[in-house]
C-alpha cells in the first residue's frame, strides 16, 4: 500500500475541500482498502465521511422531500435491522441481509456499497491492466467469464455486484449527491448510466462528488429481493433480482424488476415493467416478463448458466410480491 494521509470531515463542504484531486472518500473501507492494498488505486488522502451528520445536507427538512431518506453513512447492518424499513421496504431488508457477512455488514456503509468497484478478477489482479483499468483489452471476453455479465453496452463485461443498487433501483430511489459544489438528486439509473457505455466507469460520479444518501419514494408498497450465490455467507451473488410494485386483488401495477450481477449497471427492461402493468401476478405472467428481460442476453463461454438462474429468480421475486 502506498503512503497516504488521513482526514475526517464533519460537513460535505469540508469533505469536498479535503479530498482534493487525488483523494478518496472513506466509508467502511471494505472495498477501498482492498483496492489500495492491491495498488489498484493509490490516493494521497483518505477523507473519512462517517462523521458527517445525516442532517447535513438536510433533505429530511426540505418541504418537497420525496420519500424516506437514508443517510449514506448508515451501515448495512443498521439498514437490515431497522423495523420501519422492513415494514415499508421488505426487499431492502432482504438485500441488506444478504450482503457479505455480519462483519462486513457491521462496517460497510450504504454509500460505499452503492459505489463499490468492480469485482472482476482481471480488474482486481494488480499485474493485469484490463480495459477497466485503462488498458486496451477486456480479458473476460475470451477468458474466465464465469462471474461476468450477460449484457453490456461497452466492451467491459464486469457486472455491478452491489445488492443495494439492485433493490434501490427497483424501488425507484434517488441518490442525493453533491456534484461540482451543487447538491442535487439523481435517479439510480443515472447514478450508474456511465458504466453501461464507458468501460472505465463504475458509476456516474467523479472522485470529488459526494453521495450523502438516498431517498426512497413511498408509492410502492410491495418489494422483494432474491439472489443465488455459491456460498451462503461471505460471497457476492451470482445473479440477484429485485422487484417492487403495488398489488391489489392479485394484480400488479407500477412494477419495476431489476437484475444484479449480469450487467455493469442494475439491469432493467422497461418493456417487461410495461407488460406486467395490471396483470394477474401468476407464474405464467412472471415467466413471460422474465423472457422479455432476458431476450437480449449474450452469454459467453462460461456464464450461460446465469440465464436460467435469472429466469427462475425473476419468477420467484415477482411471485414473492403476492405475500
Ligand atoms: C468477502 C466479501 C463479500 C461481499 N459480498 C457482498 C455482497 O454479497 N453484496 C454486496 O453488495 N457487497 C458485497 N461485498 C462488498 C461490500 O459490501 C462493499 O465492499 C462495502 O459495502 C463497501 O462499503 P464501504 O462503506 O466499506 O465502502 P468503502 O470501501 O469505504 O468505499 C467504497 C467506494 O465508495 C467511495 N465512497 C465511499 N463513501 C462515499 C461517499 N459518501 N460519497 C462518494 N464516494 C464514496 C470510496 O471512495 C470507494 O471508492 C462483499 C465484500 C467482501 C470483502
Amino acid at each position: 500500500m502506498s503512503p497516504f494521509q488521513y482526514a475526517s470531515a464533519t460537513t460535505p463542504e469540508e469533505a469536498i475541500a479535503l479530498v482534493g484531486k487525488n483523494g478518496r472518500y472513506l466509508g467502511g473501507g471494505i472495498d477501498l482498502l482492498g483496492e489500495m492494498k492491491d495498488y489498484i488505486v493509490s490516493p494521497d488522502v483518505l477523507v473519512d465521511v462517517k462523521s458527517i451528520s445525516s442532517d447535513s445536507p438536510p433533505p429530511k427538512k426540505w418541504p418537497d422531500f420525496p420519500g424516506h431518506y437514508l443517510s449514506g453513512n448508515m451501515t448495512i447492518a443498521q439498514i437490515a435491522a431497522e423495523s420501519d424499513l422492513k415494514d415499508s421496504f421488505p426487499g431492502l431488508t432482504e438485500a441488506a441481509s444478504e450482503v457479505g457477512s455480519p462483519q462486513i455488514r457491521n462496517v460497510a456503509t450504504l454509500a460505499g456499497n452503492l459505489l463499490q468497484h468492480s469485482r472482476c478478477w482481471y480488474y482486481r489482479q494488480p499485474d493485469i491492466v484490463c480495459l477497466k483499468r485503462g488498458g486496451s483489452t477486456c480479458y473476460g471476453q475470451d477468458g474466465e467469464n464465469k462471474y461476468l455479465s450477460l449484457f453490456s453496452g461497452c466492451a467491459c463485461i464486469s457486472p455491478i455486484v452491489s445488492n443495494l443498487s439492485v433493490i434501490l433501483t427497483a424501488l425507484n430511489a434517488n441518490a442525493w449527491v453533491t456534484m461540482k459544489g451543487e447538491l442535487g438528486m439523481i435517479t439510480m439509473p443515472e447514478l450508474y448510466s456511465k458504466a453501461w457505455k464507458h468501460s472505465e466507469a463504475h458509476n456516474y460520479l467523479n472522485l470529488q462528488d459526494l453521495l450523502s444518501g438516498v431517498a426512497i419514494p413511498l408509492n410502492r408498497t410491495r418489494s422483494a429481493y432474491r439472489q443465488v450465490s455459491e456460498k451462503s455467507e461471505f460471497d457476492w451473488a451470482l445473479v440477484s433480482c429485485a422487484a417492487a410494485g403495488n398489488v391489489a386483488n392479485g394484480k400488479i401495477t407500477d412494477a419495476r424488476v431489476v437484475l444484479g450481477a449480469v450487467a455493469p449497471i442494475p439491469y432493467m427492461v422497461e418493456a417487461a415493467n410495461e407488460y406486467l402493468e395490471g396483470k394477474d401476478l401468476t407464474d405464467e405472467h412472471a415467466s413471460h416478463a422474465a423472457d422479455i428481460i432476458l431476450k437480449n442476453a449474450k452469454p459467453l463461454a462460461h456464464n450461460g448458466y446465469k440465464v436460467p438462474i435469472a429466469h427462475t429468480l425473476i419468477r420467484r421475486t415477482l411471485l414473492a410480491l403476492n405475500a
